[in-house]
Order: C-alpha cells, then sequence, then structure tokens
C-alpha cells in the first residue's frame, strides 16, 4: 500500500486529536484483498480540506504519470469532507475520483448518497481503492471491518436491482454506491449511482469501478463523527434548515427544483436543440417545470436535505424517474423530444444501467446528426424515443454502433470522420452539459477552462451572463468564470451541496460558522477561497503533467459548431461566437490566473498557493 509524504499509517486512536475530520482514509486493494488504515494531520487537512482537495492531492502524489484509466494501478477515491454527515443543511455529498478514462485527465463528480453518511460514521473520511479483484466483488465497509464478498450473481444487474438485493441483505441503515451494465462494460461515461436517482462520476468513475471487477461498495457506520463543539453544531445545523425553509423561493424550488431552467433556458436561447445545432425548442414548455409539477409524484433527494430536488414523475412506461434540468434537456430538447414521460423513460434507462445521463443524451444527439449526415448506416431519427432507448441499451451493452458510441463523442467523431469533429459537442473529452453556448461567451469559456472537461457545475455563469452584457468577451467575464469556479469548488471540499447558497441565497457566513464548530479552527471564505484555488490549479497540473508534450491553449477551446454555425431560430438568430474575441478572453483567463500562454500555472503562482512540489514535477516533466 502506498503512503504520500504527509500521511503515515497510525491506528484508529491518532484520529482523537481530529476534530471535523475523522482523520483517517481506508486504503483498499482489490488484488490482495488486503486493507489499511491510513491517518492524516491537520496540516493535511487544512491545506486540501476535504472532498476534491483531497481526491486531487492522492493523485497527484500516488498515481504514476501515464497509468491507464483501466489498469488496476488507477485509483478510485471516494472522498467526503469535513461537513459530510452533520445534521446540516444538504450535508450528505461524496466526492468520487480517479483517472478518467473518457478524458485522460483528472476526473470526478459528487454524489448524494448515504454512503457518505455511513463513512464518516464509520470513522474514515475517504475510501481509496487501488488493484482489481479477480471475480466480481462487493466492498464492505462496516466500521473497523472491511470485506470482500463475492458478487458473481450482480453482475449483469442493473444499478437499481444491484441496490435493492444488497439492502435485502444489509438493511436500510447501510449506504450503498454501485454500478450498472455500463460501468461493467467500461462505457467511457458510466457513472456510480446511489438511491435509484443518485448519480456521480461523470468522466467515467463507473466505468474505472467496473474495470476493478467493483460492482459496489455497501457502508455500515454506526459511530460518532468527531465535531469541536457537538451540541452548538447541531443546533446551528438546525437554525441552517429553519432559514431555509423561510427563504421566499423555498416553496417554488420544492414544486420544480432544477426543472424551472427549461423554459428559462429556452428564452434566453441557450436550450440545446437537436446537438446544440440550435439553443431553442419549439417543445420547450412541454418538457418543462410545469409539465414536471403537473406529472409529478413525489420529490427525492440526497441526505441531510430539506430541499429535495429530485422530482419524481411516473415515465411512459409507469415507473419511476427522478427529473432535473441536466437530464431533461439533454435527453428531450437535444433528441428533439417534446413529450417529458418519454424524456423520463429515458432519464430512468440511464440511471438503471448507471449511463451519466447528460453525456448520453449528447452522445445520443451525436449519433443521430452523423445517421441524418449518412456517417453512419444505422438510420436513426429525432424524436423517437424508441430509437433512443434502443440505442442507449446497445451503448451499455456495447454492441454494434453502441460500442462506438460507448467511446464518447471525441473518439467516436475520430472514427466516423467527415465533418463530425466539428459538431462533437465536448471539450477535452468530456460531452458538454445542457448550456448552448452559441450566444454565451463567458459560459462557453467556463466549459472549456473546467477542471474536469466540459461541465457546468464548476462556474454556472449563464444566468448572470444573460444579464451583463451578453454578447462581450471582456474583462469583467474573465474575472466572473474565475471567482464562480472558485466558489464552487469549496462545496466539493465541503461536501455539502452548493444549492442552498446558489439557489436559495443561503448566506455563506453559514459555512464558516459549521467549518468552525465542527473542526474548532476558524477558516474565512477568503480561507477558503485559496484552497480552491490551490485545488484548481493542482487538477490543472494533473492534466498537463498527463498531456506533456502536447498541451497547449487549444485544449481550452469550445466546439466549432459554436464559432461556425449561427443560430437560425429564435430571439437570437444569428448569434454565434467569435472566435478571435474568445482567444483574447481565454488569454486574459491566464493571465488573471496567473498562468502561461499555454494556460500553464507559472511556478510563481504555484509557489503562492504553497505548491511548490507541483512546479518542481510540471517543470521536470
Ligand atoms: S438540493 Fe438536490 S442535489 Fe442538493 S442535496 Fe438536496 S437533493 Fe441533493
Amino acid at each position: 500500500m502506498c503512503v504520500f509524504n504527509l500521511v503515515v499509517l497510525v491506528s484508529f486512536n491518532r484520529a482523537k486529536i481530529m476534530r471535523g475530520w475523522t482523520g483517517n482514509f481506508l486504503n483498499v486493494n482489490l488484488t490482495n484483498r488486503k486493507w489499511a488504515v491510513e491517518s492524516f494531520d491537520l496540516a493535511f487537512a487544512s491545506k486540501f480540506l476535504g472532498g476534491r482537495g483531497f481526491a486531487a492531492k492522492v493523485l497527484w502524489d500516488r498515481l504514476p504519470v501515464g497509468t491507464d484509466a483501466f489498469s488496476p494501478h488507477n485509483l478510485l477515491i471516494f472522498a467526503a469532507g469535513p461537513l459530510t454527515g452533520f445534521v446540516l443543511p444538504n450535508s450528505g455529498k461524496l466526492v468520487v475520483a480517479s483517472k478518467s478514462p473518457l478524458t485522460g485527465g483528472y476526473g470526478d463528480g459528487n454524489i448524494g448518497t448515504w454512503a457518505a453518511v455511513y463513512l464518516r460514521k464509520a470513522g474514515y473520511d475517504a475510501v481509496i481503492v487501488e488493484g482489481k479483484a479477480v471475480k466480481p466483488t462487493v466492498l464492505h465497509v462496516k466500521d473497523k471491518d472491511v470485506e470482500f464478498l463475492d458478487a458473481t450473481d450482480l453482475w449483469g444487474l442493473n444499478s437499481y436491482e444491484t441496490e435493492a438485493r444488497l439492502h435485502k441483505l444489509y438493511g436500510r441503515t447501510s449506504g450503498i454506491v454501485s454500478i450498472g451494465q455500463g460501468g461493467e462494460n467500461l462505457v467511457k461515461f458510466a457513472c456510480v449511482v446511489s438511491q435509484e436517482g443518485r448519480a456521480g462520476g461523470r468522466p467515467g468513475m463507473g466505468a474505472v469501478m467496473g474495470s476493478k471487477n467493483l460492482k459496489a461498495i455497501v457502508i455500515e457506520g454506526t459511530g460518532t463523527i468527531p465535531a469541536a463543539n457537538p451540541s452548538k453544531l447541531r443546533e446551528t445545523g438546525l437554525a441552517g434548515y429553519k432559514e431555509i425553509l423561510g427563504k421566499p423561493t423555498y416553496a417554488f424550488w420544492k414544486r420544480q427544483g432544477t426543472m424551472s431552467t427549461v423554459e428559462w433556458a429556452n428564452e434566453n436561447s441557450v436550450l440545446p436543440t437537436l446537438n446544440y445545432r440550435e439553443g431553442v425548442f419549439a417543445g420547450a414548455n412541454k418538457i418543462g417545470g410545469y409539465a414536471e409539477e403537473a406529472a409529478k409524484v413525489s420529490n427525492r433527494g440526497c441526505p441531510n436535505c430539506n430541499m429535495t430536488c429530485g422530482n419524481v414523475v411516473k415515465d411512459a412506461e409507469n415507473r419511476d424517474s427522478e427529473l432535473d434540468y441536466e437530464n431533461v434537456a439533454m435527453l428531450g430538447s437535444n433528441l428533439g423530444i417534446d413529450d417529458l414521460s418519454q424524456v423520463s423513460v429515458l432519464n430512468r434507462v440511464a440511471d438503471e444501467f448507471g449511463l451519466d445521463s447528460i453525456s448520453l443524451g449528447n452522445v445520443l444527439g451525436f449519433a443521430i446528426e452523423a445517421s441524418q449526415k449518412g456517417l453512419v448506416k444505422e438510420k436513426i431519427s429525432w424524436a423517437n424515443l424508441g430509437e433512443a432507448k434502443a440505442l442507449s441499451e446497445d451503448i451499455a451493452l456495447r454492441r454494434g454502433l453502441g460500442d462506438l458510441l460507448a467511446e464518447g463523442v471525441r473518439v467516436a467523431s475520430a472514427k466516423l470522420g467527415g465533418s463530425s469533429t466539428d459538431w462533437a459537442m465536448h471539450v477535452k473529452g468530456l460531452e458538454i452539459s445542457a448550456y448552448d453556448c452559441h450566444s454565451a461567451p463567458a459560459m462557453a469559456l467556463a466549459y472549456a477552462t473546467s477542471p474536469i472537461g466540459a461541465h457546468h457545475k464548476d462556474a454556472w455563469v449563464v444566468g448572470w451572463e444573460t444579464q451583463h452584457d451578453r454578447f462581450g468577451y471582456g474583462e469583467e467575464k474573465t474575472a466572473h468564470v474565475i471567482e464562480v469556479q472558485h466558489n464552487r469548488g469549496i462545496f466539493e471540499c465541503l461536501g455539502v451541496c452548493r444549492f442552498p447558497l446558489v439557489n436559495l441565497g443561503f448566506d455563506r457566513d453559514w459555512y464558516t460558522k459549521y467549518l468552525h464548530l465542527a473542526t474548532g479552527h476558524k477558516f474565512k471564505w477568503k480561507t477558503l477561497n485559496l484552497i480552491s484555488e490551490r485545488v484548481f490549479n493542482l487538477m490543472r497540473a494533473f492534466w498537463i503533467r498527463e498531456f506533456s508534450g502536447s498541451w497547449d491553449s487549444r485544449m481550452d477551446v469550445p466546439p466549432k459548431r459554436w464559432f461556425t454555425e449561427s443560430l437560425s431560430k429564435g430571439n437570437l438568430k444569428g448569434a454565434k461566437l467569435d472566435r478571435a474575441k474568445y482567444d483574447t478572453m481565454l488569454q486574459g483567463y491566464y493571465g488573471r490566473r496567473g498562468w502561461n500562454v499555454d494556460g500553464v500555472p507559472t511556478k510563481t503562482t504555484l509557489e503562492r498557493l504553497g505548491l511548490s512540489d507541483v512546479a518542481r514535477q510540471l517543470d521536470a516533466s
């Protein structure tokens, strides 16, 4: 079992001096079925905070450069933050991270799951999995005990069936993350699933799990997460819930969650439509927030959350499907489907197979366009649920055209040729999420510089952009993208959901208070921002080290379609991005971040962030 410089192997007692953090990682090697507890100290915790920060640091320190993402040596990390699991708003988040098989760079995602809470109650801040089991395996963690269980009979089941079987064995008080057939078959955008609808790890973390023959992790934790001031933390946590309940937009959020974004995106010409050819969709209202309200049967959500934003509807096959904006836009307007019950089928199928619903919608849109343009022999049409569903299954099981599409749009377009690389909608290999950017330069920059490839969550600036110099490429935009990237990165490290702050205006001071009461240490928001910037640069360094020799600013450019094919519909008909202005904006972004013209952090920047060791390694690579 490898260790890194800040960590030494010690007993559980070491954790007693830590508060907020358990102080322990659980290292698991699937090849030899060995495991060990490893502790970290306060200096490490204060520098990287948790969640994504811990994952990025561990990957940087331990993963040999050039390791194949499906090699047993790749690491799969499940990391909580110092607020995860406490009774305070939306604290059920777990980051799942690895080197990505889809992009070749750093990959992660967060998932709301009871596994996060029980992991912390079991006495760990992270599980770090390496190696490969000789046969399908379930990892069972119960407090200090770890078991490796034969999962041969679960292999081939979808994520819902897997979790149901495991809950029968381990009861409802276990937290479970699992993969479906997508992960088993190494679909490059397979994700990790929990609780029938919670999913995380867009850049193929489910496929990495599959490559290790790891079908599921079951976690039971019966201990107490250590806090510096437990009673005050609980009291302040409950006060936070009360504050959220009183927010003016709370009732509307509970009704629609993120679904109201469908109508908003359509009104603002950013709703991805027909493989991002357009930003408006005639059927938007039929798949939007009010259509969802009319069809809704219940709400679901992550642990410790009173904002539960998973909108459950009955799909066209009379099964429950949990909707949010991203999956509805990608599997609805992007495929030309204007029937919410049909979109819901595709969404549920994605969750069952353990396929990322954003990438799936993107890949299906790409395939339909390829079919229409004669690049593939299969006939696939817009607005056709049956064909889209059948192709989703082919992708999960890697059959026929599905086998090629399972590689993601970057690889598929490289193989299909023609003009398809122009409308393969990805950045760095990760399929773009649900905002069209023909008319949104700052959002395009946010996608292009996201630390995992084109994902919206690190800098959702499009709402702000529609209110601020919509078509400009000025400095205000680069500054805002960076500010949002840092703010949001804090949540990826804390182990809590950002939605209370982002969507309801829950003040950020709550989080510094919680952190103080949990850890006993005062962190100003400014300090958290600096940590977030450090982690952002560390992820960047990981990419650059992996792509040493081929990395330059072209890695940070969105797809050609947005520069060359104007919107042909809606109020913003004629809009497209300007490449020269975009390049200038990108250089402005680099300059503001302290990166060179290729987008590489300078030695001065890395040293300012306390990453001198990273500067040395980048220099040498
Ligand atoms: S608001 Fe939604 S995503 Fe956030 S914790 Fe609650 S259910 Fe999960």
